[in-house]
C-alpha cells in the first residue's frame, strides 16, 4: 500500500495555514528544484533524522537561470516526486508556481556580493543572487529552525552560510555529503540530459577529483601539486572525448572561496572544485580536502 502523500502546498495561503499548525519541532526545510534522485533522498533522510517536521520545497527558480540556460527544459516530475516524498515520510511539500513566488511588480533581490561573482558566479552571472533570493524567501515564508543543503553545490552551501551570518538569520544550515553513482559520477537532475558517450565523458570530473585528493593525502602537498595532478586527468578526458570542455578546476579556501595560491599549504577547509561542459550539459563536482572539516561551521 502506498504511504499517505504529504500535504501539498501550492500557494502562500496553503503554506501559511499549514504553518499555523506544525506538529513537532524543529521545522526542517529541504529546498530542491524537484526531479528528485538519490542525492535528494539522502538530504531528506538526514532531515528526518533531525526528529521534527520535514517540509520539502520544489521550485524551479527562474531567477537563478541565465537567459541561455536550461530553465525551460529542466526536468519537472512532480507526481514521482510526491510519491518519493510520501515514501520518505515527508510531512509537506511546498510546490508554488512562479507567479506565487514572483508576482507582478516583484523587484527587490539579494546581492550575493564578492563570493557570488567567482567560479559558478563568474560563468553564471546573477546565479547566486537568484539562489539567495529564493532561499531567503523560503526562509521567511516557512520559518524553519534548520535547513539542509547538499555539498554537491558547494559554493551555494558556502553562500547560504554567508547569507545566514551576514543577515543574522539564525537558521542552522546543515550539509549532506555528495551522493554518487557506483562509477563515481555525482548524482544530478541534469545527468538525464547525457547520452551514453557523454555519460562516459562525464566520469572525468570525479576521476580528476580523486586524483587530486590522492595527491593531497600522499604528502603535505602544496596546492600546485594537487591541481596539476587533477589537471592532467582532465586533459586526458579532453583528448579522449570530443564532448568534454573544461570550465574551471580550482582549489579554493571554503571560508572565502578564494583560490589557494600555488605555493601555499592546504587551508584546513579546502575544496577542489570542477565544472565542465559535456556536450551542451554543464556539470559541477567537488571534493573536500584538508583536516579542518570537523570544526563546527
Ligand atoms: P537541486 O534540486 O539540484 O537544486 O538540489 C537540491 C539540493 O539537493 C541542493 O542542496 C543540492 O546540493 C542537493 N543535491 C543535489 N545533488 C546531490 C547529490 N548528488 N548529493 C548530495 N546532495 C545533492
Amino acid at each position: 500500500m502506498m504511504p499517505n502523500r504529504p500535504a501539498v502546498l501550492a500557494t502562500l495561503e496553503d503554506l501559511a495555514a499549514w504553518r499555523d499548525d506544525v506538529p513537532t519541532s524543529p521545522l526542517v526545510l529541504v529546498p530542491t528544484m524537484g526531479a528528485l534522485h538519490d542525492g535528494h533522498r539522502r538530504l531528506i533522510a538526514a532531515a528526518r533524522e533531525a526528529g521534527g517536521t520535514v517540509l520539502v520545497s520544489i521550485f524551479v527558480n527562474p531567477l537563478q537561470f541565465g537567459p541561455e540556460e536550461d530553465f525551460d527544459r529542466y526536468p519537472r516530475t512532480l507526481d514521482a516526486d510526491l510519491d518519493l516524498s510520501a515514501k520518505l515520510g515527508v510531512d509537506a511539500v511546498f510546490a508554488p508556481s512562479v507567479g506565487q513566488m514572483y508576482p507582478d511588480g516583484f523587484g527587490v533581490t539579494v546581492d550575493a556580493g564578492r563570493m557570488g561573482a567567482v567560479f559558478e558566479g563568474a560563468t553564471r552571472p546573477g546565479h547566486f543572487d537568484g539562489v539567495l533570493t529564493v532561499v531567503l524567501k523560503l526562509f521567511n515564508l516557512i520559518g524553519p529552525e534548520q535547513a539542509f543543503f547538499g555539498l554537491k553545490d558547494i559554493q551555494q552551501y558556502a553562500m547560504v552560510h554567508r547569507m545566514v551570518a551576514d543577515l543574522n538569520l539564525g537558521i542552522w544550515i546543515r550539509g549532506v555529503p555528495i551522493v554518487r553513482d557506483a562509477d563515481g559520477l555525482a548524482l544530478s537532475s541534469r545527468n538525464s540530459y547525457l547520452d551514453q558517450s557523454e555519460r562516459a565523458a562525464a566520469l572525468a570530473l570525479s576521476q580528476a577529483l580523486h586524483a587530486g585528493a590522492e595527491q593531497s593525502a600522499a604528502d603535505q602537498s602544496r596546492a600546485a601539486a594537487i591541481t596539476s595532478v587533477a589537471d592532467a586527468a582532465l586533459a586526458r578526458a579532453g583528448q579522449d572525448h570530443a564532448e568534454f570542455r573544461l570550465d574551471y578546476l580550482e582549489l579554493v579556501d571554503f571560508d572565502t572561496f578564494m583560490p589557494v595560491p600555488p605555493d601555499a599549504q592546504l587551508p584546513g577547509r579546502s575544496v577542489l572544485a570542477v565544472a565542465a561542459y559535456i556536450g551542451n550539459t554543464r556539470l559541477i563536482d567537488n571534493m573536500l580536502l584538508g583536516a579542518g572539516w570537523d570544526r563546527p561551521m
